[in-house]
Formats: C-alpha cells, structure tokens, sequence
C-alpha cells in the first residue's frame, strides 16, 4: 500500500507543538496571525480549485498551518517564500516528508518576481500579511496572465474594496484594476477569533483568475493611472480629477459627463478612459 501525500502530512505533530519548539512568538512587524486549524487551511486549499500539475507559490508560510494541506493536494511542487528566519527552520520537518515537492525561501515577497521562479502553471495560495497583502496584489495583477488563479486571505475589508461595484462605499481604484485583471470571487469569511493570535479584525479569503475577455487595446498601466487620477480625489467631478491627463477633452473622448464623480463609474467606462489617454499623459 503506498502512503499518501495526506496521511503523511497528517503524522506530522500539531502546529503548537511546532510553534512551541521553535519558540513562534508572533511578531507584529511581519503581520503575524497564524492559522492552527487545519479543517480551515484544507478549506482555503479547496478554494484554490484544481491545483493538479500546478507550481503553488505560498507567500508567508509561518509554521505551516496553509502549506500541510498544499503538500497534500496535487500540485506539482510548493514554493514558500518567509521572511522570517525562525519560519522557515520550523517547515523543515515538513519539507523532509514533502519528497522534493516543497521548496522553502527565506526571502521578502516584495522583491521577488514569482513568475521567474516557475514555469507554468502557477497558482498563488497565501494568508498574507496584512501590512504587505496590497502591494504584493497589484504586483500578480499586473502579471496575472501568467497565473492560473490568486487565492488569497486578506482583511474582510480588502476583500470588500476587490469585488466592490460603482456606487458602494468599498468602491475604488483597487476594485477597478482587480476587475480589469480578474474574475474575482469572495470564497470564505473567517472570524478574528480563526487566528493564533487574532487580529482587530475578520478576514477574508477571494479567488481571483485572469479575466478572459478583457479588452486587448487597454494597458494594465494606462488603467493604473487613470484610476490614481480619478481616484486620487474621489468627491471632485472628473473634469477636475483628471485634468493631469486631458480633462474634458479625454472625457469627451470617452463619452463620460466631465460633472460625474470617479465612485460612478463602471469598469468599461475606466476601460474607456484608459484607451483614449494621449501616449505621453498616460503610459501604455
Ligand atoms: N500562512 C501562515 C498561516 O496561515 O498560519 C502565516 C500567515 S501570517 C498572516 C503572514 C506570514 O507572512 C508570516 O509568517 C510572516 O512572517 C510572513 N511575512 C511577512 N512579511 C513577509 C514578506 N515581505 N515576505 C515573505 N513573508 C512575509
């Protein structure tokens, strides 16, 4: 009978034991709330979908709560990058039962070009840390062809601005440019009260995959900057907010009311912006 992937990661010892050998204190500096329910972690896999013959890059692997299930799913191989040097000595265990499969590195997430790291497909698995999850987001967004799917925990906050539509309060330039890359769906809310220690508040967790009929003509970068226009002063009428980038006659360009505000707009009509921005006022 061969032994499974599973029941291997399942005679591992429980994670407090771990976190207790290799002294985890969590650190606040590095948004440490872990999670030690490993029901919850096997949930936010399955999440992920079909990870079969894919390379998962887990940023932030803590202790290992997330990365125990990813060894016992069908991926091909997991790379966990941890910032933290006491992290990646406690996943050593794990790694020794991992057969290969699992590649930790002690690196920061935010210099690193995941993409260079793997051949396709990829897919992304994290429980981020909070004070890095966004701009860590729009770096994979502005690759997100490259990826399979984003599955990500963020605070139930983060999420709620991800999947905001024109009108609500959460909408922004962060819901548009995720919007423009991504399908995204809200897979999982988590209490504050999941993590080890909890944080001040809930989580979420959102499944992104690359948007299949997003327009060919319009640059993730000329979307980038005309949402940091419009956005950039929310209240004030767009003729005014985007003046740096033509004002009223971009606006009249796109068909747009220069009296409307940047919260009403709908994706199509950023999209729109973004493809009759002058080369030189708005990058490709
Ligand atoms: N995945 C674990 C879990 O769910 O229990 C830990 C999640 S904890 C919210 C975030 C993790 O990211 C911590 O282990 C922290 O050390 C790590 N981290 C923080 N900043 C990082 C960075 N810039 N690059 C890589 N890892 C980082």
């Amino acid at each position: 009978m061969t032994v499974s992937n599973k029941q291997i990661v399942e005679s591992l010892p429980p994670l407090r034991e771990v976190i207790a050998r290799h002294g985890l204190a969590a650190k606040k500096t590095l948004g440490q709330h872990f999670l030690l329910d490993l029901n919850l972690t096997q949930r936010i896999v399955a999440a992920a979908g079909d990870l079969e013959g894919c390379t998962v890059f887990e940023i932030g692997p803590g202790p290992g709560g997330l990365t125990r299930p990813l060894v016992a799913s069908r991926a091909k191989a997991i790379i966990a990058v941890e910032k933290d040097p006491r992290c990646v000595a406690a996943l050593a265990e794990l790694a020794a039962v991992a057969g290969g499969r699992l590649d930790v590195r002690e690196d920061d997430a935010l210099r690193l070009d995941l993409t260079a790291l793997a051949s396709g497909p990829r897919a992304i698995v994290a429980n981020l840390p909070y004070n890095v999850g966004t701009p860590l987001l729009i770096g994979w967004l502005r690759q997100m062809p490259a990826f399979k799917s984003l599955t990500l925990m963020f605070q139930a906050e983060v999420v709620d601005r991800l999947v905001a539509q024109p009108g609500s309060k959460a909408y922004g330039r962060l819901s548009v440019i995720t919007q423009f890359s991504c399908a995204t769906k809200r897979a999982l809310t988590l209490p504050a009260r999941a993590f080890t220690p909890p944080p001040n508040v809930d989580s979420a967790v959102v499944h992104l995959t690359p948007r299949l009929n997003r327009p060919a003509d319009v640059g993730f970068a000329a979307m980038e900057a005309v949402t940091a226009a419009a956005f950039g002063q929310r209240r004030k009428m767009l003729r005014s907010s985007l003046k740096p980038l033509g004002g009223e006659a971009l606006l009249t360009k796109a068909g747009i009311d220069p009296q409307r505000r940047a919260e009403e707009l709908s994706l199509a009509e950023f999209e729109n912006l973004a493809r009759f921005c002058e080369p030189g006022q708005c990058p490709d």
